[in-house]
């Protein structure tokens, strides 16, 4: 069994990026500028927004963070997200999701200029990433296939099984998935609650990617021999033992699956520092098409 090390490639990644960032810096060039929207005071989202900006400093890119009230109302986030859109400053921002309820998600995403939609969530990006076309994917799916890249783990033929049909993990997942090329050309199954008897379906799967957060959910007898385990999920569980209060684990029964399994990614350490490593690539590709365009 090997581990998807996803903290040592993402730093990896970011050693790439923050190089291309001291040349562009030698050569009097603008470095990339992220910005980063944080509606509310929620205790994963201002710490997944904390690291996403920390991790745009230590490279060398520019960072905002613009942080709005829990009360801010739909039309006022809307004029937040006009300012960076008109912002020639900025070359991409993210708004992190969840919203507060009085919100409507949607229309958040469209209001996202698609050149500087840096998660690929505009239904434009997603619908390129969809049609093979050049575009920002998703950064938890590029995260998944940069790791599958990296450790040339075989994915031609293969049946992959999603678990999770999100549109930002399961759902782009599925389709990258199947995509012709590497990583790709899977035989790809999407489950998700309604699915009946799914561990029939797990255990004839040879890669299985894990996006539904519910601890412990993959369990041994769940998967064959010599699989290939993505752990997408994260969920906060309370400790009174820990410092922090709580501990992180994914969707995965780790002891017992990654005995069976060919590759596994540990929670915390695998995906998501990936996560983080290619917002900030899709940062720079923003960039780079923003000065191409100017
Ligand atoms: P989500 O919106 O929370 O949706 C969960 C999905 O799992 C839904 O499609 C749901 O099915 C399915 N599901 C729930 N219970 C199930 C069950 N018993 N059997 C089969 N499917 C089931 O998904 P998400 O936003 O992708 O988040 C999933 C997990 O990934 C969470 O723990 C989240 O924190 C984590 N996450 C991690 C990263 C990272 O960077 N590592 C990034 C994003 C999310 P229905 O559609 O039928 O409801």
């Amino acid at each position: 069994m090997e581990i998807l090390d996803g903290k040592k490639v993402s730093n990896q990644i970011k050693e790439e990026i923050a190089a291309q960032v001291a040349q562009m810096k030698a050569n009097g060039e603008k470095v990339p500028h992220l910005a980063a929207i944080l509606v509310g005071n929620d205790g994963a989202s201002l710490t997944y927004v904390g690291s996403k900006v920390r991790s745009c400093e230590r490279i060398g890119f520019e960072s905002t963070l613009v942080q709005m009230p829990n009360t801010t109302s739909e039309i006022e986030l809307l004029k937040k997200i006009k300012e960076l859109n008109e912002n020639d400053d900025i070359d991409g921002f993210i708004v992190q999701l969840p919203l507060p309820p009085q919100i409507d998600e949607q229309k958040v995403l469209l209001a996202v200029h698609p050149d500087k939609d840096v998660d690929g969530f505009h239904p434009m990006n997603f619908g390129k990433m969809a049609l093979d076309m050049s575009t920002f994917i998703p950064a938890t799916p590029f995260g998944i296939l940069e790791l599958l890249d990296r450790y040339q783990v075989e994915t031609q033929g293969k049946h992959t099984v999603v678990i999770g049909r999100s549109h930002i993990v399961g759902r782009p997942m599925s389709i990258l998935m199947g995509r012709k090329g590497f990583p790709g050309n899977s035989t790809v199954t999407l489950t998700h609650s309604r699915t009946k008897n799914i561990s029939q379906i797990t255990t004839q799967a040879d890669i299985i990617i894990s996006a539904l957060g519910v601890p412990g959910f993959l369990k041994a007898e769940m998967v064959k021999d010599d699989v290939v385990i993505i752990d997408v999920g994260i969920t906060r569980v309370p400790d009174e033992t820990k410092a922090k209060g709580y501990y992180i684990t994914g969707d995965v029964d780790f002891e017992n699956v990654s005995k069976k399994a060919s590759y596994i990614t540990p929670v915390p350490g695998g995906v998501g520092p990936m996560t983080i490593a290619m917002l900030l690539k899709n940062t720079l590709l923003a960039r780079e098409r923003h000065r191409s365009r100017a």
